[in-house]
Formats: structure tokens, sequence, C-alpha cells
């Protein structure tokens, strides 16, 4: 899994149309385009038509690109929300941050490697929000649209949750290591070799050079060169 995070904003002067009301973000709305265009080219559309149709973040096989900030509200729940709606603050389209997966229309490979993606976006955007699965809900949820439809027609909501909360569990060099200020104290041999494992990868994939790779070999890198290099790996990869 690796995908690039991008932001290619939707100019202020359409939030009147697309992003019309201010809003703090209580929940996340995932939908599937019903389409076979990419992320790129579905925000582009989005953008420059002058619907009341928009979202915050397209996800396909490659990238994560957001184009409007979590603090606007977007128009992707189809459960109304405007100025004259009384109920409008308890509306998807007002409490929502918006995610579509791209390709969901034909399907295939492409479609499941943007669909994993939106998995571990899903979970890092959780993290980072301080959140729980209970706010991931689908589009359906809002207004009855058998939407995301791929993942409504194979039956795999439930499943597609799981995946989130597995993917928000720390994973199993985080958890063993030992923090210190010193050289890095591993609790087992497994652990040490699941640390040394992610370094060769990242060393592999050209995420980092090789002196990592030594540096942990001879034994001197220490909790806090381990933790940099995770936030290297984690920005050269997301
Ligand atoms: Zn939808």
């Amino acid at each position: 899994m690796a995908y690039t995070f991008k932001q290619t904003f939707l100019p202020a002067s359409k939030y009147s149309i697309k992003a019309p009301h201010t809003m703090v973000p209580q929940f996340i709305t995932v939908h599937n385009t019903a389409n076979d265009a990419t992320a790129a080219k579905e925000i582009e559309y989005m953008i420059n038509n002058n619907n009341q149709v928009s979202y915050h973040v397209a996800v396909d096989d490659k990238e994560v690109i957001q184009a409007i900030p979590f603090n606007r509200s977007a128009w992707h729940c189809g459960d109304g929300g405007g100025d004259k709606d009384p109920n409008a603050l308890k509306k998807g389209n007002r409490t929502s941050i918006g995610v579509e997966i791209c390709y969901s229309k034909s399907g295939g490979v492409r479609y499941g490697v943007a669909e994993e993606n939106a998995v571990q976006y899903i979970s890092k955007l959780l993290k980072q929000l301080g959140w729980g699965i209970e706010r991931v809900k689908k589009h359906q949820d809002w207004n009855g649209k058998y939407c995301p439809h791929r993942i409504l027609s194979e039956d795999r909501w439930n499943s597609f949750l799981n995946r989130i909360k597995k993917a928000m569990e720390p994973n199993e060099s985080e958890q063993q290591i030992v923090e210190d200020d010193d050289t890095m104290k591993f609790t087992s041999t497994t652990a040490k070799a699941a640390v040394r494992d992610y370094i060769q990868q990242a060393v592999d994939k050209k995420v980092i050079d090789k002196s990592w790779l030594e540096k942990f070999d001879n034994g001197t890198m220490t909790s806090g060169d381990f933790e940099g290099l995770k936030i290297i790996v984690a920005q050269r990869t997301y």
C-alpha cells in the first residue's frame, strides 16, 4: 500500500456553490463514484462545473486528493441541509467529510487498490481526528441512496469497516519497541526482526537509503532515530 496525498483546492470563489457553510465535521461519508475516471479527473470535473455537487476527497489506485477543506460543508449526501432546512445541522451534507472511491463502475484490480487506499486513508484520518469507527457512514445512511454501490452490491460494508478498524491498530513493530533515549532494545528477537524487515522494505522501495539499515545492524540506531525514520517513510509513501 502506498498512495500520494495531494491537495487541489476548490477556489474560494466557488464556495457559495459547492462548500457554502462552515462545518465542524463529525463523520466521514463513504461513496463510490459509479464512474471509471481517475481521482484527478473526478476532482477537476467537480471543481469546474457549477452544480451543487461536491465532496472533500477522491481516492484512486495511486492518489488521495483533497479538494475542500474539512471545515467547509459539501453536497454529497443528498439529504439537504441548505439554509432553509430546519434540521440542517443534523444532515450528512452539513456534518460529514465526503470520500469518493474511484473506478467503482467497472471494478477490477485498480478499484481494489483504490478501495484499499481508502481504507488506509480513512484509518489515518480517524486516528488524526481522535475518532472511532462509528464515525464512518455510508452515503446510504443519510438519504437511502444505493451508495457506495460496489461495496453494497458485494455485501462488504461490514468487512470494509473491519479493514479500517484493523488498519487503525498499531502494527507489531510499533508495539514492540521499548522506548529509550539510548539505542533500541527489543522485547524479543521476533520484534527485532519485524523492525529490521520494516527498514529493509523501505530501503528496497528506495524510500530511505541503506545507511539506515547499516545503523540498525551495527546497533547504533536510537528510538529517536527510528521515530524520525518512520516519519520520513510516512511522508514519502503517503
Ligand atoms: Zn454517494
